[in-house]
């Protein structure tokens, strides 16, 4: 890093108990089994934890800094800083250091897609400049401070995942960044539970533009309800969609389903093909973020078709394996009702024989969650997909909805645990059946993948 103590203790008005203003930070770190010689330790406080508690162990380890909210004076040859809230101090140090430098900032929040979103963003840039992003989900509170501390001088651009569950935490986040560049991905239901609508939770997703003036813009999806409506005041909107209206518009050109879609973009006048080189249409959005974010940060137009056709899924998302004639689509990561749509327009595309979709809860969905498991099992039975195994609590609902549009008993199952589906799969599995496997994290839908992988 490139800080020193001075400004530290400056930036979060902080109290210097023992130490040189002069001496630099080499690198924060909040984790003690993760101190390196010469590091700062801030001592967070958590619901499980008391990082003060461990002041000794990452002084061992070689920190030479800390940070706290309290201190007794038991600990010799370092450099103590003593702040009221160690939490708020990591963010200010966060925003004071990020503002150091002259480098391109771009932010990105939604429901659904913002990892993919950051990472189409990330290949785009880097066609250009060399771009720092949050590793992983690291998009909160403290995940994103941390990202923050790993700029240095040599990074030219930044994209930062935001993510939310109530208001103001956007905000806490925009301040801390301050991005030129803000892009909301679309509005769903995701923590419904606690924001009580969606035009709260595009209140919420909007606080992306809290600190922006007339040299910032905010990409919107166009095609998003509740997104389509908002105009910039004091800041440029640019909506990006597959309708006419988008300012920059896709259209697909064909769909080669699981080996990616070809489509056309048209931007002032001017038409240009891309390809993806992976499933599902709710891609192209991810991609046309990515593509006015190379626009506005001046990335060459042929350099964004190679930064996009070079775009590989994460990890457990749409990841399509394969063990002998099946099929497998890994959407095991996460779920939402959005994300779930997504799911099985890919399932339904891309299955050889029977399409069968696994599906686990859709966890926080409080109040509406009846509806959206049934709902959901209505979209699975009206897009003609061969088999429903549902497993979970509330995947009740996926099963009542699949058979409320019609669909057969003998052809939708449900179970309580992955256990139970792993034992009802020994005698069911047929070769060329394709699967969609997905659930929110909480119902480890992995276990399934990895059941059908190594299956002989
Ligand atoms: P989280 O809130 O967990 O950080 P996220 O918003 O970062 O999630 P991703 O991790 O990119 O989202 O994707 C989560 C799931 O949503 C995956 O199953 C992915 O295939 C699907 N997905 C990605 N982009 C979209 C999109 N634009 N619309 C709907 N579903 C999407
Ligand atoms: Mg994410």
């Amino acid at each position: 890093m490139e800080i020193s103590i001075g400004e530290i203790v400056k930036c979060t008005n902080g109290q210097l108990i023992k130490g040189n203003t002069e001496e630099e930070i080499r690198r924060i770190s909040t984790d003690s089994r993760d101190i390196k010689e010469n590091d700062m330790f801030i001592a967070l406080i958590g619901e499980n934890f008391d990082g003060h508690k461990f002041l000794k162990p990452a002084v061992n380890k070689g920190a030479k800094t800390l940070l706290v909210s309290e201190y007794e004076n038991h600990i010799e040859g370092v450099t103590i800083i003593k702040v009221e809230d160690t939490l708020k101090a990591m963010q200010q140090i966060a925003k004071y250091y990020i503002s150091k430098f002259d480098i391109l900032k771009v932010a990105v929040t939604g429901s659904t897609g913002k990892t993919t979103t950051k990472d189409m963003i990330y290949n785009v840039l880097s066609k250009k400049y060399k771009v720092l992003k949050n590793k992983g989900n690291f998009n909160n509170h403290i995940g994103l401070p941390k990202t923050v501390f790993e700029l240095d001088s040599t990074y030219e651009a930044c994209i930062l995942e935001m993510g939310m569950s109530g208001f103001d935490e956007i905000d806490l986040l925009a301040n801390i960044v301050r991005p030129h560049i803000g892009v909301i991905t679309n509005v769903g239901l995701s923590h419904i539970e606690r924001l009580g609508s969606q035009e709260n939770i595009c209140r919420a997703k909007m606080e992306i533009k809290n600190y922006f003036n007339e040299n910032n813009t905010l990409i919107l999806n166009g095609d998003d309800k509740f997104l389509c409506e908002e105009k910039g005041e004091k800041y440029n909107v640019v909506k990006v969609g597959l309708n006419p209206k988008s300012q920059l518009k896709g259209e697909i050109k064909k769909d080669l389903h699981k080996d990616g879609i070809i489509f056309n973009v048209t931007y002032e006048d001017k038409d240009y093909e891309f390809r993806l080189n992976v499933a599902g249409i709710h891609n192209v959005y991810n991609a046309l973020n990515g593509i006015m974010v190379g626009i506005i940060g001046n990335v060459p137009m042929d350099k964004i078709k190679e930064a996009i056709s070079e775009f590989e899924s994460g990890k457990m998302r749409l990841n399509i394996k394969e063990n002998g004639e099946i099929l497998i689509i890994d959407d095991t990561y996460n779920a939402s009702p959005d994300s779930m749509e997504a799911g099985i327009n890919v399932l339904k595309n891309i299955g050889k024989n029977r399409k069968i979709a696994i599906l686990g809860d859709m966890l926080e969905m409080g109040e509406y969650a009846k509806n959206a498991h049934y709902n959901i099992g209505h979209r699975v039975s009206e897009e003609n997909i061969d088999i429903l195994i549902a497993v979970g609590n509330d995947a009740l609902h996926y099963k009542t909805g699949a058979m409320g549009n019609g669909m057969d008993s003998n052809r939708t199952f449900f179970f309580k645990t992955n256990q139970e589906v792993i034992k009802f799969l020994k005698d069911f599995v047929k070769e060329d059946d394709t699967f969609l496997i997905k659930g929110s994290r909480g119902m480890k839908m992995e276990e399934l993948v990895k059941y059908l992988q190594e299956r002989r």
